[in-house]
């Protein structure tokens, strides 16, 4: 019988790796750039480090968790988000020395939702997380990241939307009024939502349910509830965004499904995409979580992106992954298992610079040279009988179609010169 993936999940090679890693590898020289440090956690963490920082009333906890008891019946989650671990290790290890901190990881995610195209259970995130500032600029800074890594990946067309979620002094007077607005509309709102009221209302902009939308749209903004200081923050960031030339458009009912945000939260979207996966990306201010977590009570902010979902729109709209220049590469042919003692010597040799494979399985000489062709080798070197006999290599161009046959002994340093296009 043949065993299939678990559901939603899938098996990475081929193109689709290729955008993922091209993807990881734009993102690692912008977050250089802009001098951030990777941090890896584990893909497991103790559930309440979810929990607790994601909210009890979330659907990520609430529904989309991979919890399971190990053999000592501790309940572990497998991570459904980055943020939470990375600051569980930073106050874990008292990484507070020189702040802000800078950090960046990337990883699998996991997620019990239902698969979808460009939805699954397990995907991959990269993101970035700025702890010990609640400067604007940290916050420009961080939309500044996220921007530039799409536009630096090919992408013309995304929308990057932000808000500001407040504080929680301009919640108070806004939950009240909030609660007073959805309380005469309760009829309207899904079973979900009726529950959400009364655990944590404003989850209710998370709703997919069409009435909900309807209603959560004309609902009153913690936006326009903003305190002094929430409001001129968030006008220091719109300033600052204006100065990079980054174009953005405030979206009011933007509140984004995590408990932990404060004040600023953005996301970036494409409305090429289906409306309910048309998310790539996004993050937020999280000034309590640090404290929350038993550190000190410092600001911070992050964002992630979703590579499955990135990939999938470049190649929906024919964004190549531009391949680093490579080595060149030579494919070496030996056509005698005898000739094994100077197959490793050449090897050895080539790989110091080069990629080469050899013909493991030996075929014959036009095959393994057709072979090279099609997997976009630069060289053929073969050794033969005569090449073993007196020590020498046959070199072949496979774009010049040319060949030349070279004495190892003597002539190492032709053959480099061929091979590097001297
Ligand atoms: P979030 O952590 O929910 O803010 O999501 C950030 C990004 O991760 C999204 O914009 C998506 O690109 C990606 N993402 C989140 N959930 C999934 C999922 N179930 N499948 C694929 N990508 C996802």
């Amino acid at each position: 019988m043949v065993l299939n993936s678990p559901r939603g999940t899938s098996d990475f090679y081929g193109k689709e790796l290729e955008y993922r890693n091209f993807i990881i590898e734009k993102s690692k020289r912008l977050f250089e750039r802009f001098s951030y440090q990777q941090i890896v956690t584990p893909a497991f963490e103790h559930t309440e480090v979810f929990s607790r920082s994601i909210g009890e009333a979330t659907d990520i906890v609430q529904k989309e968790m991979y919890s399971f008891r190990d053999k000592k019946q501790r309940s572990l989650t497998l991570r459904p988000e980055g943020t939470a671990g990375v600051v569980r290790a930073v106050v874990e290890n008292k990484m507070y020395a020189d702040l802000p901190l800078k950090l960046f990881y990337e990883g699998n995610m996991f997620r019990y939702e239902r698969p979808q195209k460009g939805r699954m259970r397990e995907f991959f995130q990269i993101g970035a997380e700025a702890i010990g500032s609640d400067d604007p600029l940290m916050d420009t800074e961080m939309i500044w990241l996220i921007n530039d890594l799409f536009s630096e990946l090919g992408f013309k067309d995304l929308v990057l939307l932000i808000n500001s979620m407040g504080c929680e002094e301009c919640r108070k007077d806004y939950m009240e009024e909030f609660k007073a607005y959805l309380v005469q509309r309760l009829e309207k709102l899904c079973p979900e939502c009726k529950k959400r009221y009364d655990q944590n209302p404003l989850r209710i902009f998370d709703c997919k349910n069409q009435a909900c939308r309807v209603e959560a749209e004309a609902s009153p903004k913690i936006s326009e509830h903003l305190c002094k200081q929430c409001y001129q923050h968030f006008e220091k960031i719109t300033q600052n965004l204006n100065l990079l030339a980054i174009s953005f458009e405030v979206d009011h009912s933007l509140v984004r499904g995590f408990d932990y945000y404060t004040r600023t939260v953005f996301e970036v979207i494409s409305r090429q995409l289906e409306s309910a996966q048309n998310a790539l990306g996004g993050g937020g201010r999280y000034d309590k979580l640090v404290g929350q977590f038993g550190g000190p009570d410092i600001p911070a902010i992050g964002f992630a992106i979703g590579t499955d979902r990135t990939s999938l729109l470049m190649q929906q709209l024919g964004i190549k992954p531009l391949r680093p220049k490579r080595a060149r590469s030579v494919y070496l042919v030996s056509m005698d298992q005898k000739f094994s003692s100077f197959l490793v010597k050449l090897l050895k040799f080539f790989r110091k610079e080069f990629k080469c494979d050899t013909n493991f399985n030996k075929k014959n000489l036009s095959t393994e040279i057709k072979w090279a062709e099609k997997n976009d080798y630069d060289f053929v070197a073969i050794i033969g009988e005569e090449e073993f006999k007196n020590l020498m290599v046959t070199i072949k161009d496979i774009r010049k179609f040319k060949q030349h046959t070279f004495s190892w002994e003597n002539e190492k340093d032709k053959i480099l010169a061929l091979l590097r296009g001297n």
